[in-house]
């Protein structure tokens, strides 16, 4: 399919999608919209950066008309991941009189209660604040007729489950269910058996590959030296723009005051710690080139809309291999060149395995020039098997 005329998009839609410079659907529109526009449930897995959200997006504005109760509601596991849907949201309904709605934590609830009275036709909510305003009778689902619920393997990590089951639960059954993960684990599966009919599976990209542009090298370094590695290789890559991710609000907060004394950095932090409003700036600020480098834990891998981000560093290779090709899909967006770099200390030897075997290929182990490294047996060209024979005719 080469152009968005042949999906059965309405017009106004379809002049909305133009004004966006959109010239072409990518894989996963093609072959989600006509199947969405038939009115059928989707379970969906796609990469993100392949157009997810235009796919689920482009056909409920395209058939949804204004009305007095809400009537199509998406979930989001995180702040910045709902604020980037609601963006394009109004981006595509810019023709249509459709009244769009921000709803997650971290903020007041005086606008909200507000918004929530100026009837919004779209919501686009975090679980745990959404379920807030329906205990609390400040909203009613019963009119919802599109239910999208997204990065769903990751609400389930951030342990939204119950609360997404109890929000589906609200939903009327007649309603039509987009599902998307990444991933599906058994509770996943469950649940996608439970709030789906009959969908259609389209996916995109497989599961497991990551994007396909980037190229990967673990840095093998003692753990005493992790920290000096991680700077020097900052300081000797020649980058755009930077995200770094570390398993700990912590560990993020210690690097970022290191990084800044390094020249041609403009570094800022995005963590759950960070108020909402500081963490808009970061996100805005990356965006626009007021800052380069952003060290981040995984509430900012899944899924965010940053593009031209020409490295990946991370600082400990991650415990789940699925959070490693979430964190490098932020580099090599659109067919754009990106390179991840990850530090390696011995007690992450298994966790780079798991990497290796779900990404299925062996990544590449790199020894920083002039570096003063001190001795780590995984520097070894040829390391020795730790059990020395022993020697000839000598038994116990
Ligand atoms: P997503 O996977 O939904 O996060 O989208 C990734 C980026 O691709 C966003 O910046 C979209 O605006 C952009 N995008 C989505 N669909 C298209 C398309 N058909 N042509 C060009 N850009 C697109």
């Amino acid at each position: 399919m080469s152009s968005f005329d042949e999906l059965g998009l309405s017009g106004a839609v379809l002049r909305a999608v133009k004004r966006a410079g959109y010239d072409a659907p990518t894989p996963v529109q093609a072959q989600a919209i006509p199947i969405a526009l038939e009115g059928r449930d989707i379970v969906g897995a796609s990469q993100t950066g392949t157009g997810k959200t235009a796919a689920f997006a482009l056909p409920i504005v395209s058939t949804m008309k204004r009305s007095t109760k809400p009537q199509c509601l998406v979930l989001e596991p995180t702040r910045e991941l709902a604020a980037q849907v609601e963006d394009q949201m109004n981006v595509f309904s810019y023709y249509k009189p459709l009244n769009v709605m921000l709803l997650h934590g971290g903020v007041g609830y005086g606008h909200q209660i507000e918004a929530l009275e100026s009837k919004p036709d779209i919501i686009i909510a975090t679980p745990g604040r959404l379920l807030d305003h329906i205990e609390k009778g400040n909203l009613d689902l019963s009119n919802i007729q599109y239910l999208v619920l997204d990065e769903v393997d990751r609400m389930l990590d951030m342990g939204f489950l119950p609360d997404v089951k109890k929000i589906i639960d609200r939903c009327p059954p007649g309603r039509q269910t987009l599902f998307f993960s990444a991933t599906m684990p058994g509770a996943i599966e469950t649940l996608a058996n439970w709030a789906l009919k009959e969908p259609a599976e389209v996916e995109i990209g497989g599961r497991r590959s990551p994007a396909e542009t980037v190229s990967h090298a673990f840095y093998p370094v003692g753990m005493d030296q992790r920290d000096e590695l991680i700077l020097e290789l900052v300081k000797r890559t020649g980058f755009e723009s930077m995200m770094i991710f570390t398993r700990t609000k912590k560990e993020a907060d210690s690097l970022l005051p290191r990084i800044k004394e390094i020249e041609g950095t403009k570094p800022t932090a995005l963590h759950s710690d960070i108020r909402q409003s500081d963490r808009t700036k970061a996100l805005q600020g990356f965006r626009d080139g007021t800052f380069n480098v952003i060290v981040a834990t995984d509430i900012a891998a899944r899924g965010l809309d940053v593009s031209g981000v020409t490295h990946v560093i991370n600082y400990r290779v991650p415990e789940n291999p699925e959070d490693y090709v979430h964190r490098i899909g932020r580099t090599g967006r659109a067919q754009m060149e990106g390179d991840a770099f990850t530090i390696l200390t011995a007690d992450e030897l298994e966790n780079a395995a798991a990497v290796e075997h779900y990404v299925d290929q062996k990544i590449e182990r790199r020894k920083l020039d002039n570096f003063n490294y001190h001795y780590t047996a995984l520097l070894e060209e040829n390391p020795k098997p730790l059990r020395r024979r022993r020697p000839p005719g000598k038994r116990r």
